[in-house]
């Protein structure tokens, strides 16, 4: 197959207020530098605008290798926008919809991935971020990919990088202001640094500098280099490197964003075929290009035809959501893009979001929910969330679902679980992320045998009134 050249990182650019950036910085930019993209050295809040003498590269139709991975569609809902499918890897298949358990440091934390497995899940999404800090993609690589690294043997995901980049990177909560005593959604406030902290990610035409959360080494992300990470990481299913934006951003930043993320989507393909090439040894590793867009329905639309022109295998839907506009974006999206390509949602967990993205055509999606709050002794059952470190739980000696199959719900209690969690035992955090993980994947793929058997609004009308119905009981109205 045929490709234009690589678009390359200049590897002397130095990062914004002239901080020099590390000898792992130096070592990881690999490769020469064949067309120069000038990096501009401002910061996005002194520059937005990507700059005017793009060249657009000529991308390719496809890659032949592409026919390794693949997509079927199964059953539709009424709606035309939800529907079952199956996509094939080459580590496996995934029926969907699939709750995407994640691993973020190659670890789904505190659960054997044995265990993993036998509570139902498919696949497993690590970062790519926090892989490319800590222990690096090479020694990920010279373990024989992601999934031979951790024990895994199904189908595996690796986010870009883009979003701990731009989020963990600068401690985005905490150093960007997020809140709602910020500007108002779309009101313009495009440098929303926090008052006394500094921003520590950068964002610029060509890529990003970030700080490292783990020391403060300075790092550059740009589209190359997240494909060269993600193919020493060697998941299954990729991401392309994007920009994220929040919801404060104003409507013309979100619009240059877009512009952004549409060329680094073009640059990230480039690379991507390259890699595939020189890595012919390898299994097929997928590309999913990310819609953003923010809450703008002309803009998500547009980014969809942009990139659906492109040649991904599928398409990840991202940026800072509303959950009242989630399931209007997805359905925005689903209405956009092409039938026979896989859309995952990143980042959402809870039944109502879960609900409202899969009828409104999502395939797959991945939350550290379920395992963050169980290390906070939080479970989930039919009824709502609880929390295990309630008195109440003292002397429960029910499992923590009744009924439940998982290996915490068949052997352990309630009281048991709250002593270990009391006693501040590392047990306890496992039993309860294992149930957890059984409930929400267990939860999508009820919702995929409600599509099939034609019975998704019922089922849909079940389990959120049980679970928001206000019971106030683990155990529901009767108990
Ligand atoms: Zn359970």
């Amino acid at each position: 197959m045929n490709t234009t050249p690589p678009t390359n990182t200049p590897l002397n650019a130095t990062p914004p207020n002239s901080t020099p950036h590390s000898d792992r910085t130096s070592k990881r930019s690999v490769g020469s530098s064949q067309r120069s993209v000038r990096a501009s050295k401002r910061s996005a809040a002194a520059s937005h605008a990507p700059s005017a003498d793009y060249v657009k590269p000529e991308l390719p139709a496809g890659h032949e290798r592409q026919s390794e991975f693949g997509f079927t569609v199964g059953t539709r809902m009424a709606n035309g926008r939800g529907r079952t499918g199956v996509i094939r890897t080459p580590h496996g298949d995934i029926a969907t919809p699939a709750f995407v358990v994640v691993g973020t440091k190659a670890t789904v934390k505190a659960v054997l991935p044995r265990d993993v497995k036998e509570l139902g899940a498919q696949t497993v999404l690590s970062n790519a971020y926090h892989l490319y800090l800590q222990p690096g993609h090479e020694i990920v690589d010279a373990a024989g990919g992601l999934g031979n690294f951790m024990g895994w043997d199904g189908p595996t995901f690796t986010d870009s990088g883009g979003f701990q980049v731009m989020s963990l990177g600068s401690g985005f909560k905490k150093v960007i202001d997020m809140g709602s005593d910020g500007a108002a959604v779309g009101g313009g406030a495009d440098d929303a640094v926090a008052p006394g902290h500094e921003r520590m990610a950068n964002v610029d035409d060509d890529g990003v500098w970030f700080t490292s959360h783990i020391n403060g080494d300075k790092h550059r992300f740009t589209p190359e280099i997240s494909m060269r990470v993600q193919h020493g990481l060697g998941a299954d299913i990729m991401f392309a490197f994007d920009e994220l934006t929040t919801l404060h951003n104003s409507r013309r930043y979100q619009i240059e964003s877009l512009e952004r993320t549409r060329r680094w989507a073009e640059r990230c393909i480039i690379e991507h075929f390259r890699l595939t090439d020189e890595r012919a040894h390898r299994p097929y590793q997928a590309l999913f290009g990310v819609i953003q867009g923010a809450q703008y329905e002309d803009l998500r639309r547009q980014a969809c035809q942009d990139l659906a022109a492109m040649p991904f295998d599928g398409f990840g839907i991202g940026g800072a959501l509303e959950k009242e506009h989630l399931g209007t974006i997805v359905g925005w999206c689903a209405e956009e893009l092409p039938e026979n390509k896989p859309r995952h949602l990143l980042g959402i967990s809870e039944p109502d979001d879960v609900l409202w993205a899969i009828e409104n055509g999502a395939d797959t999606f991945d939350c550290v929910s379920p395992t963050r709050v169980a290390r906070n002794s939080a479970f989930y059952t039919d009824y709502g969330r609880y929390n295990l470190s309630n008195r109440r739980f003292r002397e429960d000696f029910r499992p923590l679902q009744p009924g439940c199959e998982c290996a915490t719900c068949t052997t352990y209690t309630r009281a048991y679980i709250h002593h270990l969690y009391k006693a501040k035992e590392m047990l306890s955090h496992t039993l309860i992320s294992i149930h957890n993980l059984a409930f929400t994947v267990r939860l999508v793929d009820r919702a995929r045998e409600a599509i099939e058997n034609g019975t998704y609004e019922a089922y849909k009308h079940t389990v959120l009134s049980n679970y928001y119905g206000g019971h106030g009981s683990p155990d529901g109205p009767a108990s």
